[in-house]
């Protein structure tokens, strides 16, 4: 696998697909700069070595040109908390583009407009990609986020670098973090699935239950389980048409010795609302006109206990609607149960949507090991896809 580290960028212009895809507010100003730092250390690497950057991303869904959308409007962002000057081209191919990247000197960065200000972007055209492919010497693909997305940008552009291309040092954390859980990860390895529907983790169970040795089912996702197995779930979420799956997979859980561990109990609420009335039932007796929206005391008990005897740990979706304050309580002492584990030597990933939110929110960020940029990428990754902008690297 080919990272910057096998590369001396002196006196090289790197061209770089960063993700500074970041979240703007009505005053156009970056409310959350995490991914334009993910970036950082990549770009630092390249300047330190004596030379320039040009750095390509997309902002947004963009319906052609649209100036809400324009890149411009996090200049100042990068340029603080690079600590760089950086230069903006109002182009990201042609001419003006060209002469841009011509005329940058080592030490220099250059940030060009939104890719998706052109539709060839997101359809993967090679005329689109070779034009921007003249901009730069050594190609870097350091955007986790759009991996899963074959854009010329993010693969097709690679073919036109074929011994000069590598992953920047963000995209070879994601992948390394994912390796160390599905390949390499230390046993016991245990992969905690929440969230609201089996449907949508359905492949990520198929995919992994080979690779680890403890499952925790929890979130609405768990109803599924339970209901399928003849308990009462009230008016739980559930999905009745995966019931079977459900019964299938724990059936293949148990034939590949893996434990599977469902919350036993939940704090039931009278109505889809912060402000329900709320009594803590067993999983499989909950009264009509009830339904489970967070881990009860038991279940969050015994997940401790399953969480602090593993040594590879990987959490995808929370275990309760954390989004309202009363149903946060067992995704927080989930989080707090990993930040246990990752202290003793666990190794830890939390990736994929709305578990991140939650990560963030409740300031687990720092006490798990990794914390995923990507959403759909990881997601994609967990299902045992070769994402295409990580496979154009690797041929
Ligand atoms: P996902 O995107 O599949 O990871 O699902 C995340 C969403 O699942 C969050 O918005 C949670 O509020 C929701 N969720 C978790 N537990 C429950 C539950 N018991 N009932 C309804 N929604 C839930």
């Amino acid at each position: 696998m080919k990272t910057l580290n096998d590369f001396n960028f002196k006196n090289k212009k790197a061209l770089i697909r960063v993700d500074f895809n970041v979240p703007l507010n009505e005053k156009f100003e970056v409310t959350d700069d995490t991914r334009i730092v993910s970036a950082k250390p990549s770009i630092i690497k390249i300047l330190e070595d004596g030379g320039s950057c040009i750095l390509m991303s997309h902002l947004g869904r963009p319906k052609g040109v649209q100036d809400e959308f324009s890149l411009k409007h996090i200049v100042d962002k990068v340029e603080d908390i690079l600590g760089v000057e950086v230069k903006f081209v109002d182009e990201c191919i042609g001419e003006k583009a060209e002469a841009a990247a011509a005329s940058l000197e080592p030490g220099q960065i250059l940030l060009l407009e939104n890719l998706r200000f052109h539709k060839e972007e997101e359809a993967g055209d090679k005329a689109f990609s070779k034009k921007l492919a003249k901009l730069g010497d050594i190609y870097v693909n350091d955007a986790f986020g759009t991996a899963h997305r074959p854009h010329a940008s993010t693969t097709i552009i690679a073919q036109f670098f074929p011994n000069n291309k590598c992953f920047g040092y963000l995209l070879a954390q994601e992948i390394e973090s994912i390796e160390k859980v599905m390949k390499t990860g230390e046993k016991p390895v245990l992969a905690v699935l929440g969230g609201a529907k089996v449907s949508s983790k359905i492949t990520i169970i198929e995919n992994i239950l080979d690779k680890i040795d403890h499952l925790i089912i929890g979130g609405g996702m768990s109803f599924t389980f339970i209901k399928a197995q003849g308990g009462k779930i009230g008016d739980s979420i559930c999905e009745d048409d995966k019931m079977e799956l459900a019964l299938e997979i724990l059936k293949q859980a148990k034939a590949k010795h893996v434990q599977v561990h469902i919350p036993v109990d939940v704090i039931a609420a009278n109505a889809f609302s912060n402000d329900a009335k709320t009594q803590i039932v067993n999983i499989n007796e909950i009264p009509d006109g009830w339904q489970g929206l967070d881990a009860g005391p038991k279940s969050i008990a015994n997940f401790h206990k399953v969480v602090m005897q593993c040594k590879t740990i990987l959490w995808n979706g929370p275990l309760g609607v954390f989004e309202m304050e009363n149903f946060a309580k067992g995704t927080i002492a989930l989080g707090n149960s990993i930040a246990e584990a990752t202290k003793n030597g666990a190794f830890s990933l939390v990736g994929g949507g709305d578990s991140v939110a939650a990560v963030k929110q409740f300031g687990f960020e720092d006490k798990v090991s990794y914390v995923s940029t990507g959403g759909g990428a990881m997601l994609e990754s967990l299902e045992g896809k070769t994402l295409p902008g990580i496979a154009a690297i690797l041929e």
